[in-house]
């Protein structure tokens, strides 16, 4: 369930990890758009070393972190004539994140590498973290939930789908929820049959029909995968049980995700597809934000249309319904989210067909030998590499001349 403190100060101080991909340069957009003026602390990202520099300079930054340190001696080139400190590697953006005069931590790093500063993030307790990093919250959900109510953390969802439900979500009688429906926009590929969609290739993947993200983000919406972790991430983040979490296709990604009431009423949030959206809520919670964005327009639009998830196509959500009942629930989000990455990263480099992606996460979901016991984030991350280790055994056992 998300925790919720209303003491938000005005002038927040800022921090983004992963301020140069497609969530953190958006977020740098509305910062610099903002009535409210914003501090920012550090900005963070991993090789776009020009990107970071440029972003630091633009918003008067204190701090920019390159995570990949073989970049260090560009970024101090980049910074030279001006009074931003720069540092470099993994603690740096750990340390960044750890800041305790920050109000606000957007969450933007893509992946697992972005667990710990996020963490460290939720610990320093002051800040409110904006949660797009959903890879984090799919491999560490419980531990990271805890950490949220121990130091009495704010998190406010970014993803599109959560960030509606949390806007729409009444928690004072949220034994009242039916269910939740996350709509999900079916991907590129919805229409595709089982023998086309073997033949994908990268480029074809990443172009998404209505969100413009990540390479990897697109690779998972493709498959579905994104919903599949949308779907535990819902679990940890709201008050509900897993077979309370619906997926509608809804090929227009104009109405965001719903939450069904147990007296008939259905409460949806609508937007543009646009990710400054739910990043203005975030930034802005509990008041809102003005934004340039373009307007949600239905009469232009005209209709919405619905249908059910085809999982015969695309496994991923039946997938990830099975890590919610397996009794190894930590180990089974570990398994599903490190495998898929591994796997991701594999479909683009050409080295497994798109139809491979998941069919490696299933397979390595069905070995019982990786489900270690999961108590501590240490045991997260050590998990976390043994199955990047075994995923990649995997796919050059079964699928080496495969694309
Ligand atoms: P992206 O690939 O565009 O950007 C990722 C950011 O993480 C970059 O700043 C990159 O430098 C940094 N990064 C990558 N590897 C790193 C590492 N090892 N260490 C430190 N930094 C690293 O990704 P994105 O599309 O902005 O997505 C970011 C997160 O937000 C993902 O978890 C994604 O699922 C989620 N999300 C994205 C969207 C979207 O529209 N892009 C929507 C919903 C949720
Ligand atoms: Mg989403």
């Amino acid at each position: 369930m998300v925790i919720a403190n209303t003491n938000t100060p005005q002038n927040k101080v800022i921090t983004i990890l992963g301020s140069t991909g497609s969530i953190g340069r958006n977020t740098v957009h509305l910062i610099e758009q903002s009535e409210t003026p914003y501090q920012v602390y550090a900005l963070t990202g991993n090789s776009n070393v020009s990107l970071l520099a440029e972003q630091a300079i633009r918003l008067n930054a204190k701090l920019a972190v390159i995570a990949n340190e073989q970049y260090y001696d560009q970024l101090k080139h980049a910074l030279v004539d001006t009074n931003i400190q720069c540092a470099a590697g993994y603690q740096a953006v750990i340390d960044a994140a750890s800041y305790d005069k920050t109000d606000f931590v957007m969450s933007a790093i893509v992946g697992a590498a972005g667990l710990e500063s996020t963490l460290a993030a939720i610990k320093q307790s002051n800040a409110t973290i904006g949660l797009a990093n959903k890879e984090c919250l799919v491999c560490a959900g419980q531990l990271m939930m805890d950490a949220i109510k121990e130091h009495n953390t704010t998190l406010i969802p970014v993803d599109s789908e959560h960030s509606a439900i949390f806007q729409v979500l009444d928690n004072k009688h949220s034994a009242m929820i039916e269910n939740l429906t996350l709509t999900a926009s079916g991907g590129p590929f919805r229409t595709y049959t089982a023998e086309q969609l073997k033949h994908v290739t990268p480029s074809q993947a990443i172009a998404h029909p209505n969100w413009k993200m990540g390479k990897k983000i697109s690779i998972d919406s493709a498959t579905m995968m994104n919903k599949g972790l949308e779907i535990i991430e819902a679990f940890h983040l709201f008050p509900v049980r897993a077979e309370q979490i619906k997926v509608l296709i809804h090929p227009e990604s104009i109405i965001h995700s719903m939450v069904n009431y147990q007296d008939g009423s259905t409460l949806a949030q609508l937007g543009t597809a646009d990710m400054c959206t739910p990043i203005a809520v975030a930034l802005s919670w509990p008041k809102r934000m003005k934004t340039a964005q373009s307007r949600l327009n239905l009469a232009e639009i005209g209709k919405l249309t619905f249908e059910e998830p085809n999982t015969q196509k695309f496994p991923a959500i039946q997938l990830a319904k099975e890590v919610l009942s397996h009794n190894n629930l930590s180990a089974a989000s570990i398994i599903f989210n490190a495998a898929n990455e591994v796997a991701v990263a594999e479909f683009l480099e050409n080295n497994i067909a798109f139809t491979n992606i998941v069919t490696t996460v299933d397979a390595m979901l069905h070995n019982d030998s990786y489900f270690t016991p999961i108590h501590t984030i240490d045991d997260v991350i050590a998990l976390d590499k043994e199955i990047r280790h075994q995923t990649n055994n995997h796919i050059k056992n079964h699928y080496a001349v495969a694309a």
